[in-house]
């Protein structure tokens, strides 16, 4: 059993063909086919300049926010922690936050942050 996940319609992302941070948006077609779609389900996002695709897990993406849910904290950066594009963080040492802009697979995992002052900036997650 798991629950229907609806991500995020829009993003900024990290576009690798663009080399620049480009708004994304949702390929609904994968959502609209009749499948039941879920954490586990694979989701593409279409950038915004260049059109190609990038594919993002459920489970590194924001769920859409219902609109009577006010915006939350953003979540505290820790290298042992996960992180989900779209994600407002803080980063304490630094004290500043930013926006997750894409990630990198490997062990530990990174993601590529968007700081407001410093800019982009790469740091570990799932770190154990
Ligand atoms: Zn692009």
């Amino acid at each position: 059993m798991s629950l229907p996940f609806v991500p995020v319609e829009n993003l900024e992302i990290y576009c690798r063909f663009c080399d620049k941070i480009t708004p994304a948006q949702l390929d609904r077609s994968i959502a609209e086919n009749g499948r039941t779609v879920d954490r586990n389900s694979t989701f593409e996002y279409l950038c915004g300049k260049c059109l190609k695709t990038f594919c993002f897990s459920g489970k590194d993406l924001l769920e859409q926010p219902k609109s009577d849910t006010p915006e939350s904290p953003p979540h505290e950066y820790a290298p042992d922690d996960h992180f989900l594009v779209g994600e407002k963080i803080f980063h304490k040492k630094w004290k500043e936050s930013g926006i997750v802009i894409g990630k990198d697979k490997g062990s530990p995992g990174s993601i590529l942050v968007n700081f407001e002052k410093s800019g982009v900036k790469k740091l570990i997650e799932d770190l154990c």
